[in-house]
């Protein structure tokens, strides 16, 4: 709408984006209007026609678009840096709309051992079914990934960064250098704040907005970011496919938008405060955490994430035995999976997220028994390090 106000005369921070961005059909209200409507009436045959036939359709039918799904997804298209972007009913559902929108039969996809378990599943047991043949790389090695490219039929290579859930990198800029298939980031652990993956040259950019951008644990959303081109094509899959956001997410995306940069600076910075605290405790065997000097990439981090972001993964000097009792014997922070919102989570991949892998499958993941990873809230971070200290404490009594 032209009488919105836009950034685009500003030079802003990204937080301020956040919260400007997302605010067209949406009139004098400031909090996200909800358009709850699964239908729109159309004043023309015309009108309806071209409703019925565009990418960008807002007012026809709510599963080709929806005003409120739209502000959402041109807030993040904005942060993002993008043409523009599309939402879809949760992180998965835009995972396959992009893996079974831009591939077919017959296509060669790369992707990496080290990946969200869901995104793994579809590429280890729905993928071949439709003849779509997926090769496993190790993602913090450049070199593997244009190493397994099939010239001429390598559609596609699908990265995470930071991945789940040891918090390894793909380096962005080698992965948009490999030429001839397109490339799509998974960014959720970073969040738009925290990295711009089509600055390096990558043609998609994808969350989980389930997790830090809805940030509250109330909203199941996904979304993903690119060229008008790109996007247009997953649009004609994306809509027989049917996992379109909820005006009522998609709602509570925008909201969650609005508050992230002042979420991510506190859970960053107690993030970084148990990192330390962690590495100087000999009951903890490995820190990861990106920002750290520690973390083995942590030259790429500096380069390519502006946030260290609010997930940390630690070994303990131990098995199951030590693992299964630290995450037990937590009190503030709670035991439950999923990342980015106010209560600060700890998770036992082995037992839980990563359960479904063989055992060489874990190791190549680099998962063990006395694998914790955690997703630092908005407590206070001193109440969270005692938290931590007491469950060390109980887990090697
Ligand atoms: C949670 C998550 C997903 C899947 O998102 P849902 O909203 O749960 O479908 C994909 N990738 C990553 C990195 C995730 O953390």
């Amino acid at each position: 709408m032209d009488d919105e106000p836009t950034t685009d005369d500003l030079t802003v921070a990204p937080e301020t984006t956040a919260i400007l961005a997302g605010r067209s059909g949406n009139g004098p209200a400031l909090a996200p209007v909800v358009w709850a409507s699964s239908t729109f009436e159309s004043a023309t045959v015309a009108e309806g026609r071209r409703m019925a036939t565009s990418t960008s359709a807002d007012r026809f039918y709510s599963r080709y678009g929806n005003p409120t799904v739209n502000a959402f997804e041109e807030a993040v298209a904005e942060l993002e840096g993008a043409e523009g972007a599309r939402a879809f009913a949760s992180g998965m559902g835009a995972v396959t709309a992009v893996v079974l929108g831009l591939c077919s039969s017959g296509s060669h996809v790369v992707t990496q051992r080290q990946l969200y378990a869901g995104t793994q599943m579809l590429f280890q047991a729905v993928c071949p079914r439709f003849g779509i043949d997926v090769t496993f790389v190790d993602g913090t090695d450049p070199e593997a990934w244009e190493a397994a490219v099939r010239p001429g039929a390598t559609t596609l290579l699908f990265a995470e960064t930071p991945a789940n859930p040891r918090l390894d990198l793909v380096d962005l800029d080698r992965l948009a250098a490999v030429k001839g298939p397109m490339k799509v980031v998974d960014s959720t652990f970073a969040t738009p704040l925290g990295q711009r993956p089509l600055d390096h040259g990558v043609d998609l950019s994808l969350h989980s907005a389930t997790k830090a951008i809805g940030g509250h644990n109330d909203v199941t959303l996904g979304v993903v970011a690119g060229s008008r081109e790109l996007l247009d094509w997953i649009w004609g899959f994306a809509v027989l496919q049917g996992a379109n956001a909820a005006p009522y997410d998609a709602a509570g995306g925008i909201r969650g938008l609005r508050t992230l940069g002042v979420r991510l600076r506190q859970q960053g910075a107690t993030a970084a405060a148990l990192a330390e605290v962690l590495e100087a405790d000999e009951r903890v065997t490995e820190v990861r955490y990106p920002f750290s000097p520690s973390h083995p990439q942590y030259e790429l981090a500096r380069r390519q994430m502006r946030l260290g972001g609010g997930l940390l993964t630690f070994e303990l000097a131990g098995g199951l035995e030590e693992g299964s009792r630290f995450v037990e014997s937590t009190k503030i922070c709670r035991l439950a999976t999923s990342l980015g919102g106010p209560e600060t989570l700890v998770t036992h991949p082995a037992s839980t997220t990563h359960v479904n892998l063989l055992p060489e499958e874990l190791a190549d993941a680099g998962i063990t028994p006395a694998t914790v990873r955690m997703s630092l809230g908005l407590e206070d971070t001193d109440d969270v390090v005692a938290d931590v200290r007491r469950a060390l404490d109980a887990a090697f009594a």
